[in-house]
């Protein structure tokens, strides 16, 4: 199957996108699968798909690595990273150590939360599933960047889109991942600085994704697999 013939995205641009708007372009892509997970590319016919210049692409794809959404390897063309079912459960675990700090911490913190309230009225409207699932993630983000600790969210910045990505290729449903409501109760609650229930909304936020996710037929074929 030809992963990059999208008729949406075969646009020629007249400018150069911001690298921001280029990214987010990209990764609604993978989270949509117009690029499919495990698939090669090179830099060209992604410069054609996004109508960028190729040292915007090769920008983009160095944060997507980091991001361990594509793999890069020398001598070989770049590749849409497959998280398993074990990698995801780890990532998972991962979150909730680093997500738990960060809201303790933001909760210590007066807070401008006007971006973040923006950021749930456009999960709210948003009905496309790639974006829906980049916005979720770009809002635990958003919200780790409260806590004032740099490292943390670098962290978390590799962390997050690698789940969205599991997301899609486990193919669970988009409205059961991150619900714009759980977002808002977070938010509320850090708002009145109540940190021990702003850390148990999203403990139980992160086991209901656990649980989607690893309990998904493709999470529970790969461990049968495993074993
Ligand atoms: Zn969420």
């Amino acid at each position: 199957m030809n992963s990059f013939a999208s008729p949406q995205t075969l646009v020629d641009l007249p400018f150069p996108l911001p690298a921001d708007d280029l990214y987010s372009r990209v990764l609604d892509a993978i989270l949509d699968q117009r690029l499919l997970p495990g698939s090669r590319f090179t830099e060209d016919s992604l410069g054609q798909m996004f109508g960028a210049r190729r040292s915007e692409i090769r920008s983009v794809l160095t944060r997507l690595s980091h991001q361990q959404i594509v793999i890069l390897r020398t001598h070989h063309r770049p590749r849409i990273a497959t998280p398993d079912a074990e990698q995801t459960r780890q990532t998972l675990h991962a979150r909730r150590l680093t997500e738990t700090t960060l809201v303790r911490l933001a909760c210590q913190r007066p807070q401008d939360l006007k971006p973040l309230r923006a950021m749930i009225e456009n999960e709210r409207h948003c009905c496309e599933r790639g974006q829906a699932l980049r916005l979720s993630g770009a809002f635990h983000l958003a919200l780790a960047e409260l806590a004032g600790n740099a490292p943390l969210v670098h962290f978390l910045d590799s962390l997050v889109p690698l789940t969205s990505l599991a997301i899609a290729q486990f193919d669970a449903q988009v409205e059961g991942y991150c619900d714009w409501q759980v977002h808002e109760g977070m938010l509320d609650a850090i708002e009145r600085r109540e940190a021990a229930i702003a850390v148990t909304l999203l403990n139980r936020h992160l086991d209901h994704l656990e649980g989607m996710l690893l309990d998904s037929p493709i999470a529970l074929r790969q461990k049968r697999i495993a074993m």
